[in-house]
Formats: C-alpha cells, structure tokens, sequence
C-alpha cells in the first residue's frame, strides 16, 4: 500500500479529453486521490460537470482563460501529480513548469519529450519532479524494470497497425477520414486516431522511449503485434526478454503512472485472460504503406530541432487531412517536404523549440 498522505493531489490538465476522462474514471474508483486543478481546452460544459463532482480548488477553460491557466494548474501548491492530457505542443510548458516546481508528471502529452526531450529532462533535474509515463507501450516498459537492477539493453515497441495495417500500399494513400478513425483496437481521440493510422504515433513513441529510458535509436525497434495484448518488450543483456500484457485500456497506465512504483487494487479493469486474448501475432511495420513512420524516426536520429519539426508538420497535415484538405497520403509527403526544408539546429532552448514549432507550421500549412 502507498504511505500515508503521499500524492494524492491531482491537477488534470485536459480533463475532458480522452486521457483526462479515464483519468476520473479511476479517480471514482480510488476515492485515496483528490482532484486539486482541472482544465479543459473548450468543453465548457463538460468542464462544468466535472467540477460540480469533483469539487477542484482549481479550475480553467484554456480557450478564454488562455494557456496560462495550465502553468497555474501544473504548479498547484495543493498537486502532488499532474496528469498532462493535453494534446499538442502547448502542453510542453506546463510539462516544464511542474518538473521545475517537484512535481510528478504523469505524461499523456506526447509533444513535451518529442519536442523538448532534453529540455524537459533538464528540468526535472533541476526541479527534483519526475516523469512517469502514462502511454500504455511506456508505462509497459516501466513495469517490466520494476523492482530490478539490470539495465535494458534492446526494446520493442508494439503497434497495432491501425486500420490499414493489411490494405494494398496505394490503397491506404486514398483512405477516407471516416476510414482513418476507425481504429480496430483503441477508442482515443481523433488526432492520435490518424497518428495511428499513418503510424505517426509510433515514430513519436520512439523518440519519447529514447529520452525516458536512455537507449540509442539502433536498440529501440516497432514490431506490429494486430492485437495490442502485449505492450512492449524489454530486452537485457543475456537475451532474455519481458513483456508486459493487458486487454487495451488506457486505465491500467493511468493508475500505474499515480502509484508508482506501488500497485494498488482495482477491481474496474478486466481481468487478464489468455484464452480470451487468443492467438498472439507479429508482423514487421510496412515502410512503403506507411512512411510516416520511418520519417519521424530519422527525425528522432537527426535529433535538435528535427522531431519538433517533424511533430509540427504531422500535427497540420492532420488537421488538414480531417478538414478535407489533402488525402491520408498527402500526410507524409507534406512532412517530408517540411523536414527537407528544415536546417536542424540544436533545441536547447524553449525559444528554438518554438521558432522550429512556428516554422514548421507555416510552412507545412503552406504546402497544404
Ligand atoms: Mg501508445
């Protein structure tokens, strides 16, 4: 059990989200945690509600209070941890602003590490907070070191395959947006939901991998794994491997990324059965279907500025995929021609990390 009156206050950032809901969901069922700080991004009424039960010392609508309202969530005298759930770049400041003042972060938003991998680990050091991922292949991870001394030598991600994992290549360059959000495994939000489908998603997963557990590009590597049972591999130097299994729920990471590096009970997530998980399969990620992939991890290799722009570009030419304006294949072409553009330079600061960011958008948009 975890001791007594330690972290127990939460600050969700992005509480009407996908990640941010699941997050309550837990919470209903750990009355141990008390909910201090909630933001939504514009879900005034959803926000509302959440309020009305959980009764927050804090709370914000990001949309007319402005981004300033997550710093103020994130660094919540009252919060021990603070799930950031937002989606997008904005969502590095407050990542930075709780390491800086001890907190635990609890980390759904995937630009922070991508973007700013060095900056936020330089800001967790220097501010005594820690990261604790909540992404189910990380968290995967984090559970198959759990309690031992040996250090992770190779690493395999798993990915779903998304939607078009067995579709034609020239196909899948025509898939409709209704298509592309219908994913066979994950209920999650849309953007995530194409970034599965391009495998995007994944890309941005190697880089986050790279910085949380200190392994070079060469010893991280994505297999395809259609039932998403298993959610990473953990490779030591004898050759022996763990994994970590769970039917897909986003709850399981959520209450891990709270209690670490305890466990407490939780009757709310289904229990694990091999039989009803059936026959486990692996299949090699598909370049030519999907070369988003390979471009955000060379991204990740190139590393400075380059995954922040990389990370740019994928986010407009999303946006502009789900608004009609250019076909799913048109994503990887959009970024790629972005990158091209992109001298790389080194994202030591918050300031190049956001001039790469600005760059990347218009030009990517430019290109849409
Ligand atoms: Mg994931």
């Amino acid at each position: 059990m975890l001791g007594r009156g330690v972290r127990t206050g939460l600050a969700i950032l992005g509480s009407t989200g996908s990640i941010g809901q699941s997050t309550l969901n837990v919470i209903r069922r750990q009355p141990r945690f008390r909910v201090v700080a909630l933001t939504a991004n514009g879900s005034a009424a959803a926000l509302h509600t959440q309020v009305a039960e959980f009764r927050p010392a804090y709370h914000a609508l990001a949309r007319t209070a402005g981004v300033g309202c997550l710093l103020e969530a994130a660094t919540h005298p009252e919060a021990d941890i603070v799930v950031n759930a937002v989606v997008g770049a904005v969502g590095l400041e407050a990542t930075l602003a709780a390491l800086e003042a001890g907190k635990r972060v609890a980390l759904a938003n995937k630009e922070s590490l991508v973007t700013a991998g060095e900056l936020v680990l330089a800001a967790a050091q220097r501010g005594g907070g820690e990261i604790i991922p909540i992404d189910s292949e990380h968290s995967a991870v984090l559970q198959c070191l759990a309690g031992g001394r040996a250090p992770l030598t190779r690493l395999t991600l798993t990915a779903s395959g998304g939607p078009f994992r067995t579709w034609a290549t020239d196909r899948v360059a025509e898939a409709t947006v209704e298509q592309a959000l219908n994913h066979p495994t994950w209920a999650m939000g849309r953007k995530i939901t194409v970034d599965s489908a391009t495998l995007a998603n994944k890309a941005l997963e190697v880089i986050e991998a790279h910085h949380l557990f200190g392994l070079g590009y060469e010893a991280v590597e994505v297999v395809v794994h259609p039932q998403s049972i298993i959610h990473a591999l953990c490779g030591f130097a004898d050759g022996s491997v763990l994994a970590q299994l769970g039917f897909p729920t986003m709850e399981l990471p959520i209450l891990y990324a709270l209690t670490y590096p305890e466990r407490l009970p939780d009757e709310g997530v289904r229990r694990f059965d091999p039989v009803a998980a059936g026959p486990l399969t692996f299949e090699p990620v598909r370049h030519d279907a999907f070369p988003t992939f390979g471009l955000g991890v060379a991204a990740g290799r190139a590393g400075g500025t380059a995954p922040a722009v990389f990370n740019a570009a994928n986010e407009v030419a999303v946006e502009a995929f789900l608004a009609g304006r250019i076909t799913f294949g048109r994503i990887p072409a959009v970024i790629d021609a972005t990158l091209a553009k992109h001298r790389p330079c080194p994202a030591s600061t918050l300031e190049a990390v956001r001039g790469a960011d600005q760059w990347a958008r218009i030009t990517a948009a430019a290109l849409c």
